[in-house]
């Protein structure tokens, strides 16, 4: 898989750094050479979208960043892109100095967006400064009133700011004034259930904080992805802002491409396993994501990788109670690759792109990460399409007690994983220890990247 698709090359790799790509290469005397003929190779792939590090009220998530990055490289997921959500009244630096800390046991490279839970000037006049520290992405909330929303002038205001200075703003589109109102009232009736956590913030919610959101995009053209996407509805209104040149972008999740809201039909100690937000939804909604991925309308498969231990869901006794997350950091190519790839929807090219490609152009990676070009990282993923993998085998399902993939033996498997040069995991052998992970500075968004990933501009684009 290289710059200019899928080609039968050699790949020469020095210290940390891919050097040559071609055809027909000599090694030298003492050079170590790995035959890989009737496998794939891919860049290694970056998940834009986890959460390693985060308390919801008394509840800190399963995995961090030791366990989850062991998760990830056995899934081939050599770079993390972890929210940094600072407490409330925490300052942005504070809350940086705590992810900094606790990244330095990750295992896989790893860079930051950084949540804004309120904006007045002096936020604002921050946020050209953490682009300068190479922190490019910047989250914005409608939903959760209690903790981060946002009001729609306060969000024009930060992407007035963060798209002129080459960043790109990432969206928690729910109405969250709405989804309340629903709880508040499923509550007040006694209604409890998991199902409720679905019927209390229903399709209409996304798809009316969706539209606000393109206004805005209309009215600053800030580069805006909207994160974890999870209805059909909404893919039609990205695809129509898409056909007038708004620069707008989506990002879907293993769970909603695979998981309908009859798991939260359960029994409740099964069910609320399967809270996240937005809720998973139906299996027409999941093939209309699957539609978005093959004709472009979304760009990005990622986790939002967010899982609770039991202990801290069983202590709810209603839906409203659930620390929300699911599961998937590990199992993102599998499940990709098996509705993607194995079930025909689309190539290996594709495949590449929503997994690696794209995530490290939005992020500002490429072409250091997402490619396998001179001058890119040594990041490799070694690919058996005919070889299989169980979801549930460790460290693929990382820390967490619930694991909603167990059980399931998915098409394709990753025979061996590289990061910068280093062979990290080789079937069912984790060698990357903590620490080895290194902070990756992001660019800002280059014209360029913004017109490929627009579909503008249909060549490959390569700038070291
Ligand atoms: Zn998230």
């Amino acid at each position: 898989m290289t710059p200019m698709g899928l080609a039968p090359v050699d790949i020469v790799v020095e210290d940390e750094t891919i050097v040559w790509v071609g055809v027909d290469c000599d090694p030298s005397e003492g050079d170590m050479v790995v035959d890989l003929a009737g496998l794939y190779v891919l860049p290694g792939f970056v998940d834009m979208h986890t959460h390693l590090h985060l308390r919801v009220g008394q509840y800190s998530v399963a995995d961090d960043f030791q366990t989850g990055t062991a998760a990830a490289l056995a899934g081939g997921t050599t770079t993390v892109v972890e929210y940094v959500t600072p407490d409330p009244g925490e300052t942005f630096t504070s809350a940086l100095d705590r992810w900094r800390r606790v990244s330095e046991k990750s295992r896989a490279d790893y860079a930051f967006h950084v949540c804004i839970p309120r904006v007045t000037d002096d936020v604002l006049d921050e946020l050209p400064g953490l682009i300068r520290q190479g922190i490019t992405g910047f989250k914005v909330f409608l939903a959760y009133p209690d903790r981060l929303m946002l009001s729609t002038a306060e969000i024009g205001r930060v992407m007035s700011v963060v798209g002129p200075a080459g960043g790109v703003v990432f969206v928690h589109a729910e109405d969250g004034v709405e989804v309340e109102r629903l709880r508040a009232e499923a509550v007040s009736m006694g209604r409890k259930a998991p199902i409720e956590h679905a019927r209390t913030r229903p399709a209409r919610t996304e798809v009316e904080a969706v539209s606000l959101i393109l206004d805005l995009v209309e009215k600053t053209r800030c580069p805006t992805v909207v994160v974890h996407v999870s209805c059909g509805e909404t893919m039609e209104l990205l695809a129509e802002a898409r056909s007038r040149g708004l620069p707008v972008f989506g990002e879907t999740c293993p769970h909603y491409l695979w998981l309908t809201e009859r798991q939260l039909l359960r029994p409740f100690e099964e069910a609320i396993h399967y809270i996240c937000s937005p809720p998973i939804r139906t299996a027409s909604d999941a093939m209309k994501l699957w539609d978005g991925l093959c004709t472009g309308v979304l760009q990005f498969v990622a986790t939002d990788h967010c899982p609770f231990f039991s202990e801290a869901r069983n202590s709810a006794d209603s839906f409203d109670k659930v620390p929300n997350g699911i599961s998937g950091i590990g199992a993102r190519f599998n499940l990709t690759f098996a509705g993607g790839l194995y079930s025909g929807r689309f190539g290996m090219e594709r495949l590449a792109h929503v997994l690696s490609t794209h995530p490290a152009m939005i992020c500002g990676l490429y072409p250091r990460k997402g490619v396998i070009a001179p001058g890119a990282d040594a990041d490799l993923v070694v690919v058996d399409p005919f070889g299989r993998t169980d979801l549930g085998e460790e460290p693929l399902a990382g820390a967490c007690d619930f694991n909603p993939w167990e059980g399931i033996e998915a098409p394709g498997r990753l025979l061996a994983v590289m990061g910068r040069g280093e062979w990290l995991w080789r079937e069912h052998d984790l060698s990357a220890k903590p620490g080895r992970g290194r902070f990756q500075e992001r660019r800002r968004l280059s014209h360029n990247l913004l017109a490929h990933l627009l579909g503008k501009d249909m060549a490959w684009i390569f700038c070291p």
